[in-house]
């Protein structure tokens, strides 16, 4: 036997049974079998939980699993090196054989019988050594047709047989730049999209498969592995064919142009019709005598070695990865069954529908209340425009700075309006009264310059009002987006009719102050007692002065032009002067008024809204038959509900058994992760 004590190769299997262990710097000792057996023992449980999770296609909720994945260009001799590590016959040749990904679940066992059987699309396939390959075609044209076309939908093959590694690793179709007859264009795309799926999680391993006969920076294996990962870490390098091109391959491996981390192992496949154990002869036999390939270090030559090196690697993967594995698992679960509680319950009579929709009805009223009513906006801490009492008050104050803000004087038609009113208004009497009918004229035209401020301000309040109910339903009901639309409709309809009847009150209110000149308010006589202070001089000024003046300058008025003026008598400059003091004095008051009215006003719609006549208008629109009868729709689920459920629950069925796979070896893992 080659390498003298370093190996122990049982010889009762028909392929390899290689056994060692390595220290932690990594040199290899021997290990006596019993101790082997241990060691094996305890990687077993390992790796059949792996194996176990990988069966339950636990990747589907994203959890990756530690992976040997065999890449290697077309025809570079990947189904050969599984086949040697096998010791079965796969498909193999020229052109394109391997089109789904093959799973390869190899475990030693005791029985001199070998088990092997398929696994695909929930089918066990049960076949035997002399039908691997044809078995492994016969499943590969169903998973991808019988054409040339690859899938992804992996197959595996299970072998169960004495002498064999415990190993499990993925083959993927070669990789080909053109596609050869019959194969879809995209076939390069495809079959490197389907590796990359496979090389590009950290917990993989990548056994790259080069052929000793090609340059191997040219492989396209190689560009693809290092783009996932640069130093080669994960990468081991398998190279084929070393029979076929023994020159320059002991300083190929040596110089690792390509850098490969994990290092090389050259081997010799099967030929032709060799038996296993035939091949494994020769191959030793050739690294043995070969001038050339027996310069090379048996640490890297040989199918043994290349399955030890696997079977290690592999270990320490699965240590590795294992603990965050269990704790994904649980996480994922935890977040699952969370969101499927947070799903609503399937409603089964309509006594339940009603009592969900007054669920709805009564948090959209709470939350309605906090924030319009209340001022408390804890439910929507970031987003300003929920954050209603605030915002009132804002259109208010800038509503009420709109309406006080003064007009600009035009101070060379001074008194003209009063004037005009007065002539018009004048009456038999004397000459000392104002006549009350003036003063009203001049005040209603107050009025109708400014009665559409007041009408635009509660649409826009009411505008502002209905954005907020419809996010606050939204978001009340969006465990029935079937309801959604009804309630929403509801709810518009409410707004609609509310700000009918705001439009009308503060139409009223505007409409009142043409009415009626009152107020209590003691501003206006100290205002106007002010203001008429400068009328005699500002009489005699215009009438008597001399100079005959352009302009006076009059306290709140400015510098007001008065040539206009010395036409008119005394008496009617008198009663314009005081009218235009009045006016002024009182309007004063009535904006104010009307803002405080409004404000008000607001408040008490807003409350009546939410208070009163948010629900009853709701229930009213979701029990109408005619309007579609909305609780009835609240029986059925939603297919998007439906399946969103029914995902969660397949997802939370998975992790489970994920969990009961990995708690037997978590229970006793005081020993595993530790290498
Ligand atoms: P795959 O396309 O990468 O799966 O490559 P195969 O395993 O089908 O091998 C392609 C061809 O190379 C087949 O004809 C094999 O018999 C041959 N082959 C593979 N490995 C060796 C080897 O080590 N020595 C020799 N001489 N031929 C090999
Ligand atoms: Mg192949």
């Amino acid at each position: 036997m080659r390498g003298g004590k370093k190996k122990v190769v049982s010889k009762t299997a028909s392929s390899v049974a290689i056994v060692e262990a390595k220290t932690h710097d990594n040199n290899v000792v021997t290990i006596e079998a019993p101790i082997v057996s241990s060691y094996n023992d305890r990687i077993r449980p390992l790796l059949d939980t792996v194996d176990r999770l990988r069966n339950l296609n636990v990747m589907r909720e994203g959890i990756q699993l530690p992976t040997i994945v065999v890449v290697g260009d077309q025809s570079s001799g990947k189904s050969s090196v599984l086949e040697s590590l096998a010791g079965i016959s796969l498909p193999r040749g020229q052109g394109i054989c391997t089109r789904v990904p093959l799973v390869m679940r190899l475990q030693r066992s005791s029985s001199p019988e070998p088990e092997i059987w398929l696994e695909y699309s929930d089918k066990v396939v049960p076949t035997d050594e002399e039908h691997i390959a044809e078995a492994i075609s016969t499943a590969t044209d169903v998973i991808a047709g019988s054409g040339k076309g690859v899938s992804d939908t992996p197959l595996t093959l299970h072998v169960k047989k004495a002498g064999v590694p415990d190993l499990t690793m993925v083959d993927l179709p070669g990789i080909t730049r053109v596609p050869v007859n019959g194969q879809p264009e995209n076939i390069y795309e495809q079959i490197s999209g389907m590796i990359m799926k496979y090389i590009k999680p950290q917990e993989s391993i990548i056994l790259n498969v080069l052929s000793a006969t090609v340059d191997f920076t040219t492989c396209e294996s190689i560009r693809m592995s290092r783009q996932v990962d640069k130093t080669g870490k994960r990468t081991l390098a398998v190279v084929t064919k070393a029979d076929m091109a023994p020159e320059g391959l002991l300083q190929k491996v040596t110089a690792d142009d390509v850098s490969i981390g994990l290092g090389y192992v050259c081997v010799r496949n099967r030929i032709g019709e060799e038996t296993y154990e035939e091949a494994r002869k020769q191959e030793e036999l050739l690294f043995k005598t070969h001038p050339l390939l027996s310069m090379i270090d048996d640490e890297i030559v040989g199918i043994p070695v290349l399955a030890q090196k696997l079977m290690f690697i592999q270990a320490t993967m699965i240590s590795r990865c294992l603990p965050e594995i269990v704790r994904k698992i649980d996480e994922k679960m935890e977040t699952a069954v969370l969101e499927l509680n947070k799903l609503p319950i399937v409603m089964a009579s309509t006594k339940e529908a009603l009592m969900a929709l007054m669920d709805i009805i009564g948090s959209a009223k709470e939350s309605l209340l906090r924030i319009l009513v209340q001022g408390d906006f804890s439910e929507f801490p970031d987003d300003h425009n929920m954050h209603c009492t605030a915002r009132l008050a804002d259109m208010l104050s800038q509503f009420s700075d709109d309406l006080q803000a003064k007009p600009q004087e035009d101070v060379t038609e001074f008194l003209k309006d009063e004037i005009k009113v007065l002539e018009e208004c004048k009456c038999i009497g004397l000459p000392n009264f104002i006549p009350r009918s003036a003063f009203l004229t001049i005040l209603s035209q107050h009025v109708d310059d400014i009665h559409v401020k007041p009408v635009e301000f509660i649409k826009k309040i009411m505008d502002y009002i209905e954005v907020v109910l419809s996010s606050v339903i939204t978001i009340h009901s969006e465990n029935f987006p079937q309801i959604q639309s009804p309630i929403k409709r509801a709810g518009r309809n409410l707004i609609c009719k509310i700000k009918e009847q705001s439009v009308n009150r503060v139409a009223q209110i505007v409409e009142m102050e043409k009415l009626t000149d009152y107020t209590c308010n003691p501003e206006y006589m100290t205002s106007w007692t002010e203001k008429t202070g400068a009328q005699q001089s500002f009489i005699d000024t215009v009438l008597n002065d001399s100079r005959k003046p352009e302009n006076f300058s009059l306290a709140g008025f400015g510098n007001v032009k008065i040539s206009h003026l010395r036409k008119y008598h005394a008496h009617l400059l008198h009663q314009a002067f005081d009218m235009k003091m009045r006016i002024t004095s009182y309007w004063k008051i009535v904006l104010r008024r009307i803002v405080d009215n409004l404000a008000l006003y607001l408040q008490i719609s807003v409350k009546y809204l939410v208070n009163s006549q948010f629900q009853k208008e709701i229930v009213a629109e979701m029990v109408d038959p005619r309007a579609g009868g909305g609780v009835e729709k609240m029986l059925e689920e939603s297919p998007s509900m439906a399946s969103k459920r029914e995902k969660l629950k397949n997802s939370i069925k998975l992790l489970k058994e994920s969990k009961e796979a990995v708690a037997a070896i978590v229970d006793q893992s005081s020993g595993f992760g530790d290498h």
